[in-house]
């Protein structure tokens, strides 16, 4: 499989997405590969999904739930430390690369503005879903009812076995919802809390499309840092034109 389409977001005019998988290629600079071949795969994808590469808006990603906004500054060779993006300019692709965490795509059919974010278990339970809508919302007018949302494959609750701090810490965060006791271990949910943090800011119920692939059981098509420590990163990537 070449790439992932979100049903929500296909065939809107205007709006180019995709979700990568390993077919593209490793995305990531930082984990080790021939930066020359991430170069090159990144150009690969840009000419399949018809963007100049160096146009392509990336971040350094820090399981922080900083939401930056695109500006002149930001450019291909120098990512911006955060983890989601917001813009309304055209032909600005912005990408979220991920190896089990959730990449996460927001549309404002409205008004014209895009975001992506990155959210592990930290990012969900710091709700960087909530700080990256808020920045849409104050910035440019954006209204919540007209967001429409697409999280692409991530670690599903069947894999994602978690220890007792983390379990202790959910409890702490009113998150005990999230998670699933399996014999005598725990599983967290992520989707369980997108949802419910994105339908807290307004979004629409059905303007939520979540994947339910496991990365991890499907860590042929995906790379996965459970399955795989050293792996490389696939890509949630939304541009306007
Ligand atoms: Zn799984």
């Amino acid at each position: 499989m070449q790439f992932y389409h979100s049903k929500l977001l296909n065939s809107l005019t205007g709006l180019t997405h995709a979700f990568t998988t390993k077919y593209s290629g490793n995305l990531a600079f930082h984990v080790g590969d021939n930066p020359l071949t991430v170069e090159a795969n990144h150009e690969r994808l840009a000419q399949k999904l018809q963007y100049k590469k160096e146009t392509l808006i990336h971040m350094e990603q820090i399981h922080s739930c900083d939401v930056s906004i695109v500006t002149k500054e930001d450019n291909f060779h120098m990512p911006r430390t955060c983890d989601a993006l917001v813009t309304n300019k055209k032909n600005t692709p912005l990408m979220v690369m991920v190896a089990d965490c959730s990449p996460i795509l927001f549309y404002d059919k409205i008004n014209k503005v895009i975001a992506v974010a990155h959210a592990g278990r930290q990012g969900a339970f710091k709700n960087i879903v909530h700080n990256t809508i808020f920045k849409m919302t104050h910035n440019f007018n954006t209204k919540a009812e007209n967001i429409l949302v697409s999280v692409g494959a991530s670690i599903g609750v069947c894999c994602y076995e978690v220890g007792e701090e983390i379990y202790k810490e959910a409890m702490e965060l009113r998150l005990g919802f999230c998670i699933e006791k399996r014999e005598d271990s725990y599983y967290l949910n992520i989707h369980k809390i997108l949802k419910k943090q994105l339908l807290a800011c307004g979004i629409l119920s059905t303007h939520i499309d979540i994947s339910h692939e496991c990365t991890k059981c499907n860590s042929n098509i995906y790379y996965s840092y459970r399955a795989k420590q050293k792996t490389g990163r696939f890509a949630g990537i939304i541009f306007l034109n």
